[in-house]
């Protein structure tokens, strides 16, 4: 019954093929919003949960605005007021499990506490029982995600003691030559690996 949260695999590796949704601006020109296979499979799992959750409430949810410029660590905020979800596309493309099986319900059961219960905890009693009885799952707060993209990226560097990363901010000081570091331990200048 609760198959759809399986979604087909796709590895992160696998080429975005855009897919382009035309719509009408005010002023009737044409705009084109891009949006990737991943961003297309989330709105079809929104799309799905929510009439999941209308099946178990027998009523009806208004749909919520998605967006995908969500950035930092943060992989889904959802927006109670505005009726609006948004995703950290970074995360999704190499998270897209998680996404569907966590990240999606988890969001969408704090649209739907609001639409049933107004203003609640954000985790509390109303949404852990949404996560539990609607989504069958365990109402943990954080998703197993992978950041380690977006924590920041790291260079490999070495001195004597063997490797060691430096921060991009450390790197790119080395490349424009305003400094040189040295390993505390034996002394030596860090060079950069290739
Ligand atoms: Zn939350
Ligand atoms: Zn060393």
């Amino acid at each position: 019954m609760f198959n759809f949260f399986r979604s087909p695999k796709v590895p992160p590796s696998a080429p975005i093929k855009p897919d382009s949704a035309k719509k009408l601006t005010s002023k009737g020109s044409i705009k084109i919003i891009k949006q990737t296979n991943e961003q297309i499979q989330i709105i079809e799992r929104i799309e799905q949960a929510y009439c999941l959750a209308e099946a178990f409430f027998n009523r009806s949810f208004t749909r919520p605005e998605i967006g995908f410029k969500l950035r930092g660590k943060s992989a889904g905020t959802a927006h109670l007021q505005e009726n609006r979800l948004r995703f950290n596309p970074v995360l999704l493309t190499e998270n897209i499990e998680i996404f569907h099986q966590e990240v999606v319900p988890h969001e969408i059961c704090h649209l739907i506490a609001y639409q049933l219960y107004g203003r609640v905890k954000p985790h509390g009693r109303e949404w852990q029982g949404l996560m539990a009885q609607v989504f069958k799952l365990k109402p943990s707060t954080t998703h197993s995600l992978n950041v380690s993209s977006v924590k920041g990226k790291s260079f490999s560097y070495s001195c004597g003691c063997g490797p060691i990363s430096l921060t991009i901010r450390r790197h790119n000081k080395v490349v424009r030559g305003e400094t040189k570091y040295r390993c505390r331990r034996c002394k030596q200048e860090l060079t950069k690996e290739n």
